[in-house]
């Protein structure tokens, strides 16, 4: 897989590079992951929210959800947004809302992700979240006694919240780590790479230590060449983060010992060592470094990467894993899309000729000829059908029940648009590295303006 640049990014200038810890330098088992969330929080939101037992049943379907979609709370709906913030698709529980009815609903309105009435599922994390909001939905609709929508998405996010932080699904993890946590040796040779190319090496995750250790110990430790642990390879690792906090609030340090895992206060410059919390500015200042000359690769859009770009200058890199996926399936429909590009320019011809005639016809008083005209909206029909029946076959590359991830429609979804805006380059995984060097100068392909596509 390739490495996709958005803006100039030359590698040589950067001297230190961070990275999120989970779905970015430690690969996820989504599905397996997710399944277990999606179980997990069911279980919670009967035993402390008072669910029906009947849910245990529910199950798990991993493709229902894509990232970046949202949660209307107020509606039930869930959505996927162009990046202009309009609608362009909505399920609400098991059924796809009818186009005059998202029209209806969704016409005049622009989503922000800001909006209280909205959650954005936007981490590998969410899909679970997302999955067991349609459910519930659609239990709700059929007139089982659960609460009002609104209430059911905060419910759930709550539930997962717990699990996350409350160690049901770490302990899980702990307990078979090879179930849920993918093994990629290229990730590491990667960091040794860097590593020798003198680049420093940093952690910021928002998990725990202890949880960072079990992760690191599987994912890199097996295949180290040149260190005999992670910890050598990483310069500063900073544990529960708390990102976005981390990137625009002043949490204070605390230092980790490695052997014993004990915390203490420390107030003097941040060196070589194991930390909790604390902020990126004076990480920044105590690395001696000016913003752009740290690389920050994470997978979370929001936490990782558009809140540093906010805040800091720090460049920044986007782990998208699903973008393999879709990217294989673009590969795979190119036909397809050449053949439906090809059909649309022929029908935008005989539009044209269909508006000349009328326009003769009204200005210069010409005679039209009928047979002429009935023949060109024959063509445009026929053309019209053979489109149809290709935007299914398209459809049928991607999910069947979002489509892409990184379009809406013919526009650019949301997520494209703030990969875009945001990430100076992005790729499906660390590994995707691999394929340059440390001093690579990434250019990105000089964007072609509707003006500038001349014939
Ligand atoms: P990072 O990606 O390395 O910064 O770490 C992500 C951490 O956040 C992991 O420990 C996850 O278990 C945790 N996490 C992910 N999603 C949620 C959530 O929705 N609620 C609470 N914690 C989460
Ligand atoms: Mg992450």
């Amino acid at each position: 897989m390739s490495v996709y640049v958005n803006r100039i990014l030359n590698l040589k200038k950067i001297k230190a590079i961070g990275f999120d810890m989970d779905y970015t330098l430690v690969r996820y088992n989504s599905e397996e992951f997710e399944r277990l969330t999606h179980e997990k929080a069911i279980q919670k939101l009967i035993k402390h929210k008072n669910y029906p037992t009947s849910i245990t049943s529910l199950p798990f379907n991993f493709n229902k959800v894509i990232q970046g979609l949202v949660i209307d709370k107020k509606k039930g709906h869930l959505l996927k947004v162009s990046r202009f913030g309009k609608v362009k698709h909505a399920v609400y529980g098991e059924e796809v809302l009818a186009f005059k009815e998202q029209d209806k609903i969704y016409r005049n309105r622009v989503i922000d992700l800001n909006d209280s009435n909205i959650q954005s599922l936007d981490t590998s994390f969410s899909i679970s979240n997302g999955v067991l909001f349609g459910q519930l939905v659609e239990l709700k609709k059929q007139g089982l006694n659960i609460p009002d929508y609104e209430t059911l998405a905060n419910d759930i996010r709550e539930a997962i919240d717990i699990c996350h932080a409350d160690g049901t699904l770490k302990d899980l993890v702990r307990a078979d780590v090879a179930r849920f946590i993918v093994q990629d040796e290229d990730i590491v040779r990667v960091l040794e790479r860097f590593k020798d190319y003198g680049k420093k090496l940093l952690v910021i995750t928002n998990s725990d230590w202890s949880y960072c250790k079990l992760l690191l110990d599987y994912a890199v430790n097996p295949f180290l060449k040149d260190h005999k642990d992670w910890s050598e390879l990483f310069d500063i690792t900073i544990t529960l983060a708390s990102k976005p906090r981390f990137f625009n609030g002043k949490q204070a340090f605390l230092a980790i010992d490695a052997k014993t895992g004990l915390m203490s206060n420390t107030f003097g410059k941040i060196e070589n060592g194991i930390y909790q919390g604390g902020w990126a500015g004076k990480l920044q200042d105590d690395l001696d470094l000016e913003g752009d000359e740290i690389l920050y690769l994470g997978d979370h859009i929001y936490g990782d990467v558009v809140s540093i770009k906010k805040t800091f200058n720090w460049r920044t890199a986007l782990v998208l894993e699903p973008l393999e996926e879709e990217v294989d399936a673009v590969k795979a429909s190119t036909k397809v899309q050449q053949r439906i590009d090809l059909l649309m320019s022929q029908k935008e011809k005989l539009e044209t000729t269909l508006n000349d005639m009328d326009l003769k016809r009204k200005e210069d008083k010409k005679e039209v000829d009928r047979k002429e005209i009935n023949k060109l909206f024959a063509e445009i029909e026929k053309i019209n059908e053979e489109i149809s029946i290709l935007l299914e076959d398209y459809k049928k590359f991607f999910n069947p029940f979002w489509g892409e991830l990184m379009r809406a429609g013919q526009e650019e979804s949301r997520m494209a648009d703030q990969v875009e805006k945001y990430a100076c380059i992005y790729m499906a995984k660390v590994s995707d590295l691999l394929a340059h060097s440390p001093k690579t100068y990434f250019r990105p392909a000089k964007r072609v303006l509707p003006h500038e596509l001349v014939e």
